[in-house]
């Protein structure tokens, strides 16, 4: 299982970001969220989602992500601007989650430095600034090889139809 840990999720700020990365660690293959901090605005947004598109996906907010880090029975990957490039890491990272599960964290503002220090990982989607959203889609789709773009959702209240042009969105068994 892969696991993604938002780390400097704080009520009224950064809350479509802490949501973009629960939406973008649920489609795109993750199985859990946990954020870190006092909102639960993007928690419920995630859920719901998970109601209507399906899952499984699970969503957490905990205020102490110190022993989730320090305590996680597979390897941490930190993704962070400073680290190891992704293209050279990606392998040995596949590897050793083969078997075990994998967290994977990303920041806000600034990240504390015991979290480089607790990481086995610290990897870069290219050494430039930019988003935490960008990093874990990248990251993701490197680490799934491309393979969670066609994940079967169970429990779904609708599907979208995919469509050349418009918008077709059809109820499922579930949803009628
Ligand atoms: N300047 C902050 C620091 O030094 O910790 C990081 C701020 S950045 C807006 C927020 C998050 O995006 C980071 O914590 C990291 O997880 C992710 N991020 C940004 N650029 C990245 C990159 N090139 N590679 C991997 N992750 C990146």
């Amino acid at each position: 299982a892969v696991h993604v840990l938002r780390l400097g999720h704080r009520p009224g700020r950064d809350e479509r970001m802490s949501s973009h990365v629960g939406l973008t660690a649920r489609a795109l293959g993750a199985d859990r969220v946990v954020f870190a901090g006092e909102a639960a605005g993007p928690e419920e947004t995630v859920a719901d989602i998970t109601e209507r598109f399906g899952g499984p996906f699970e969503v957490e907010v905990t205020d102490a992500y110190r022993p989730l880090l320090e305590e996680f029975p597979g390897p941490v990957v930190h993704l962070t601007m400073y680290g190891l490039p992704v293209e050279e890491v990606e392998a040995e990272i596949r590897n050793s989650h083969r078997d075990q599960p994998l967290l994977v964290v990303v920041g806000a503002e600034k990240v504390s430095f015991d979290v480089y220090e607790a990481a086995d990982y610290n990897v870069a989607v290219t050494n430039q600034p930019h988003s935490e959203v960008a990093s874990l889609a990248v990251f993701l789709d490197r680490l799934f090889e491309g393979r969670e773009l066609d994940r079967e959702w169970t429990d779904a209240e609708c599907r979208v139809v995919p469509k050349a042009r418009g918008k077709r969105v059809e109820p499922t068994d579930n949803g009628e």
